[in-house]
C-alpha cells in the first residue's frame, strides 16, 4: 500500500494474530485539544466550539433541546473529527496479504452530545432537569439509530478530564454507531447468553441480588436504580449503575425512569469527587444490540470508571489490570461521604 499522497489514512483494521481492532484515524490528528499542553489544562472560553453564541463552529445539528429560557439547552452535532462515518468510499489500495491483513471501511456515525450552552466541566453543574434532557437526548438518537438497518450497535461515553482522554473541556459525550458489535459488547454479550442458557436468568439481575443482599460493595440503593463498586472493578472506585428492572435496552427507558436516573448518576459523580479531586472519568453506556435478540439475556448499564491510574506495561503485556483499592473498601468510602 503506499501511504504517500494520501493526506489522511481512515481505516479499520483487524490484528492477524490476536483478533483485536483497531481504527487509524489520521483526520483525528487535527482535532482542536484543550489539554494540547499542561500549562494550558483550562480550555480558552472565548475559543469553544460548544459555548453559546459560537454554534457556527460546529456542524448541523442533529437533534437540539430547549431550555428553560427558550435557549437550547442539549445539542447533538456530527462529529467534525470522526473516528467512524457512513458512507466514506475512499479506500486505501489493500496489501496482498495471506493472512486476511485487508483493511475494512470505517463504517459508523460518531456524533457529540453538548450537554450545556454554559461553559462548565461535569454533570455536578448541571441541574437535575438539565442532565435529565441529556439523558432524553441519549434515548433520542439510540432509538434514531435503532431503524437504520446499517447500524447494529452504539455506545455512549463520556470522558471527563485529561486523565480520562477527555480533548474538550466543555460537558460533552458522545455515541459510536456502528454496524458491527464492538469486541468488548460481544464479550458481554457472549457471557450473557451462555448464562442465560444455562441459568434461564439474566446474569445482571442475579449479580444485582446478589450485591443487594451482601451490600458490602453497595453505595446507591434507590427505588428505580442500583449503583454499586465493581466486583472486579479496574480501577479504584470503579462503579456500575443498573437499573433493578430487567431491560436489555437504554431506548426503551420510560419516561418515568429519567429523573430518577439522573438522580443517581448525580450522586454517584458527587461522591467520587469527595474522594478523588480533581476528578477524571470515562462514563460507558452499554445497551443490547438493535437488531438482535438479547432481550432476556442481556441488561444495559452505566460503567463508570475514574482514572486515578495510567495502563502501564503490566495492563499493555497481560491484558490484565492492577486496582490498588479493593472494591468493597471504595464502596464503603462512597456510602460514607454520602
Ligand atoms: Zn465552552
Ligand atoms: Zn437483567
Ligand atoms: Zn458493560
Amino acid at each position: 500500500m503506499r501511504i504517500e499522497g494520501k493526506t489522511s489514512l481512515s481505516e479499520l483494521r483487524t490484528d492477524p494474530i490476536t483478533g483485536h481492532q483497531v481504527l487509524i484515524a489520521e483526520d483525528r490528528a487535527g482535532r482542536p485539544n484543550d489539554f494540547a499542553s499542561p500549562e494550558s489544562a483550562s480550555g480558552d472560553q472565548a475559543e469553544c466550539p460548544f459555548c453559546a453564541g459560537h454554534e457556527s463552529l460546529t456542524p448541523e445539528p442533529l437533534l437540539e433541546t430547549a431550555g428553560a429560557s427558550g435557549q437550547w439547552q442539549v445539542r447533538v452535532v456530527p462529529n467534525k473529527f470522526p473516528a467512524v462515518s457512513l458512507g466514506q468510499q475512499e479506500f486505501a489500495q489493500p496489501t496482498i496479504s495471506t493472512l486476511g491483513m485487508l483493511p475494512q471501511s470505517p463504517d459508523g456515525a460518531h456524533e457529540v452530545f453538548i450537554e450545556s450552552p454554559r461553559h462548565i466541566q461535569d454533570i455536578t453543574e448541571l441541574s437535575i432537569a438539565e442532565l435529565t434532557l441529556v439523558l432524553q437526548a441519549y434515548r433520542e438518537r439510540l432509538r434514531f439509530w435503532s431503524t437504520d438497518e446499517r447500524i447494529h450497535h452504539a455506545t455512549i461515553f463520556k470522558n471527563v478530564g485529561v486523565a480520562a482522554g477527555a480533548s474538550l473541556e466543555h460537558i460533552h459525550s458522545q455515541l459510536l454507531a456502528l454496524p458491527e458489535i464492538p469486541p468488548v459488547m460481544a464479550t458481554e454479550l457472549q457471557h450473557s447468553q451462555r448464562y442465560f442458557e444455562e441459568n434461564k436468568t439474566c446474569v445482571f439481575c442475579q449479580l444485582l441480588e446478589e450485591e443487594l443482599t451482601h451490600r458490602e460493595r453497595l453505595v446507591v440503593d434507590a427505588d428505580s436504580f442500583v449503583a454499586f463498586c465493581a466486583y472486579a472493578g479496574r480501577q479504584p472506585y470503579e462503579t456500575w449503575i443498573l437499573p433493578r428492572k430487567h431491560s436489555a435496552s437504554f431506548e426503551h427507558l420510560s419516561d418515568a425512569d429519567m429523573e430518577p436516573l439522573a438522580e443517581i448518576l448525580r450522586q454517584v459523580v458527587e461522591r467520587l469527587q469527595a474522594q478523588l479531586s480533581p476528578l477524571s472519568y470515562n462514563l460507558i453506556l452499554h445497551t443490547a444490540p438493535f437488531h438482535k435478540r438479547h432481550a432476556d439475556a442481556y441488561h444495559w448499564h452505566f460503567e463508570l470508571v475514574p482514572r486515578s491510574t495510567t495502563s502501564a506495561g503490566f495492563e499493555w503485556g497481560t491484558g490484565m489490570f492492577i486496582n490498588p483499592l479493593a472494591p468493597e473498601r471504595a464502596a464503603a468510602r462512597l456510602v460514607v461521604s454520602g
